[in-house]
């Protein structure tokens, strides 16, 4: 296989690339900053092979923090790193790679400005591949990319932590909710903090404990806990600790999402109890099956419900006045929360009433619960702060933490996250000039 060296005495096979061509490949490659010396098709890998080196201004740079400092020696050997395919046909761009000695950082690889520090990927490659892990299946990334998801994992991380140097997402919040997401079949967790002004993700870290959560309040300084001015969070005391040492000026409310889980958990304690007997007291399996199917029914919003689950529902009212009372009890929690303000803050306090007194041990165990959060629950309901937007959020990073299964580290889930819900998925490379192109043509 040609090496670059060699390349020079290449005319007889392929072409030196003139400055024109020279250009071409440049664009074609998605590079700046960059020579492109010359270009092969080798034939052993089936690959494009471009031999490059950094332009003038872009040599003798820190790998890490880009500074400017003295070489330290030619480094191992020519490296490569894999750019976009061109067509069909895979392509890498070969070059040195020299170290250097920087002040801060020691002796280290210089930096390439075509690639992230450590990559084996060119970045207009890591961004596509970004753009696609957030938009596509997993398997069409694989596909497309001809890389292994674990490879996916590495260049989303490096790719998000690319934009969080460029972009602190701490900068500025002043209302923020924090929940706990499981992971791996519910072994694990992850504490999210949302902006609720953004919906973004804008923090996440593997554990559920004040610890981990310190960590935020620490990446977000004295005065950015300052600015805080409310914390929404789902009622644990660990987070409420927390909140109360680290953020002086912050009201901390419930997230009222949090609260409509409770009343959807205890409709189906409910629902599980009848069963049970159903088939265990009366041995009434056709009774047991039908209340199994309903579960869907019970569970959804009423909006949302089929034809054939609203025939369910019907069922329940006329054959079982406990579990459908279970059922109304939920629905006027959650309208009490959709209502919001004074409004839904007196429909709560009928709820109380109501549940408190409707001795369905479930229920009346949720009241207690409920008495207890009371004032940030009520804060939260005039605060007003939509919770939709932080719950689709929530949602997302739920259906990621299955996507993201397969990756080594929570570092790659959260990456994922952050591409997917955090504002952090690049744009595709060279899309700019391409728009122009169709303009261009338009007119
Ligand atoms: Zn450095």
């Amino acid at each position: 296989m040609p090496t670059f060296p060699a390349l020079r005495r290449l005319d007889r096979r392929g072409w030196r690339s003139g400055v024109r061509f020279a250009k071409v490949w440049q664009r074609l490659l998605g590079v700046e900053r960059t020579v492109v010396e010359g270009v092969i098709f080798d034939e052993d890998a089936g690959a494009i092979i471009a031999s490059v080196r950094p332009s003038k201004g872009a040599t003798r740079r820190c790998g890490l923090c880009g500074r400017r400092c003295p070489w330290e020696d030619r480094g191992e050997a020519r490296r490569r790193w894999r750019a976009l395919d061109l067509g069909a046909i895979p392509a890498y761009l070969e070059a040195d790679a020299p170290r250097v000695r920087c002040v801060e950082h020691g002796v280290i690889v210089a930096q390439v400005p075509w690639a992230r520090h450590r990559a084996r990927h060119t970045t207009a490659f890591e961004d596509q591949c970004a753009w696609l892990a957030a938009h596509c299946s997993r398997s069409a990334v694989e596909e497309l990319l001809r890389i292994a998801w674990r490879t996916v994992g590495a260049i989303v991380t490096r790719v998000v932590a690319d934009a969080h140097a460029r972009h602190d997402p701490l900068e500025g919040l002043v209302r923020i909710g924090i929940d706990e997401v499981a992971y791996k079949k519910g072994h694990r967790y992850l504490i999210v903090v949302v902006d609720h002004d953004s919906g973004r993700l804008v923090w996440a870290a593997p554990g559920r404990d004040k610890k981990t959560l310190n960590l935020f309040f620490d990446a977000l300084g004295k005065s950015g806990c300052a600015r805080l001015r409310e914390v929404s969070a789902d009622g644990a005391e660990w987070i409420a600790d927390v909140v109360h040492s680290r953020c002086l000026n912050a009201r901390l409310v419930m997230d009222a999402f949090h609260v409509v889980q409770w009343a959807t958990d205890a409709l189906d304690e409910v629902r599980r109890d009848v069963w049970n007997a159903a088939r265990r007291e009366y041995g009434d399996k056709v009774l047991a099956d039908r209340l199994k199917g309903c579960r869907y029914a019970l569970w959804k919003n009423p909006e949302h419900l089929t034809k054939r689950q609203r025939g369910k529902l019907a069922w329940v009212a006329y054959t079982n006045a406990r579990l459908y009372r279970s059922y109304l009890l939920k629905e006027e929690l959650r309208l009490a929360i959709r209502l919001k303000g004074e409004e839904g803050i007196r429909l709560l306090a009928h709820w109380l009433n109501w549940a408190s007194h409707c001795r369905i041990g479930a229920f009346v165990e949720l009241a207690r619960k409920i008495r207890r959060h009371r004032q940030p629950i009520e804060d939260a309901l005039r605060s007003g702060t939509s919770n939709a937007l932080v719950e689709s959020t929530n949602t997302k990073i739920r259906v990621l933490t299955r996507v993201a299964f397969g990756f080594r580290s929570p570092d790659a889930l959260i990456a994922m996250a952050m591409l997917a819900v955090g504002g952090c998925c690049p744009e595709l490379p060279g899309r700019q000039t391409q728009l122009r192109l169709e303009l261009g043509a338009a007119a």
